[in-house]
């Protein structure tokens, strides 16, 4: 069971170049596969950072990358206030996750993940809809005029077969709402109280004024 958190992963990311361009808007997570056979378990970020330099990106194309080799933390990417480059037409306003493996030998598609690599997914998922909000879900292939097979699964239907642990997670995320919202209420209030002290420190002149007369 896989048990990381945010902090667990980004305090790792070694990518940001400081030139990469800002996200602004994130509104979904797009799940690539590193294209490679399953006997390949050395990949991670630092070969996936090579690749994409040697393809001319700034630097990894993915913010996350999820090892093979029961390894449950995935690594870290481009950092998450960074547009990304793995979705031609959707970097601006997705995350790219690359799950290593997702080939057979020849290089044809084949959904070769490990168990543990689903898990670190799946958790990876929820903590990103519990800091961001509800993004949405898709495979690679799903995304618009994507002609690939990446990431050699079903992305949808996966998803819907998790048991539904994401429910404590949302209601995580309705409860900071309430608190944030709680905190500003209770700011508000302690301006009003310094304007009704400022009055009343006024009124209490004028009248001291009038005794005096
Ligand atoms: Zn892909």
């Amino acid at each position: 069971m896989a048990t990381f958190t945010l902090k667990d992963i980004l305090q790792n990311s070694a990518y940001d170049q400081g030139r990469l361009r800002a996200i602004s808007t994130l509104d979904a997570i797009v799940v690539h596969s590193s294209a490679t056979p399953a006997h390949m378990v050395d990949i991670g970020a630092a070969t996936v950072h090579q690749w994409h330099l040697q393809r001319g990106f700034s630097a990894i194309g993915y913010h996350f990358v999820v090892q093979r080799g029961g390894l449950t933390t995935p690594q870290a990417g481009r950092p998450l206030t960074r547009v990304g480059a793995h979705t031609k037409g959707s970097n601006r306003r997705t995350l790219g996750i690359c799950m290593v493996g997702g080939t057979d030998p020849k290089g044809d598609p084949q959904d070769n993940f490990t168990q543990a690599q689903y898990d670190t997914l799946a958790h990876l998922i929820e903590l990103l809809r519990a800091e961001h909000g509800p993004l949405t879900l898709a495979g690679h292939r799903d995304m618009p005029k994507a002609a690939t097979s990446c990431p050699s699964f079903d992305v949808a239907l996966w998803a819907s077969s998790l048991v539904p642990s994401a429910e404590p997670e949302l209601s995580n995320v309705g409860t900071r709402n309430a608190l944030s919202s709680a905190r500003k209420t209770n700011v508000e209030l302690q301006n009003e109280i310094t304007r009704l002290n400022k009055c009343i420190s006024a009124i209490s002149d004028q009248v001291n004024g009038l005794k005096r007369r």
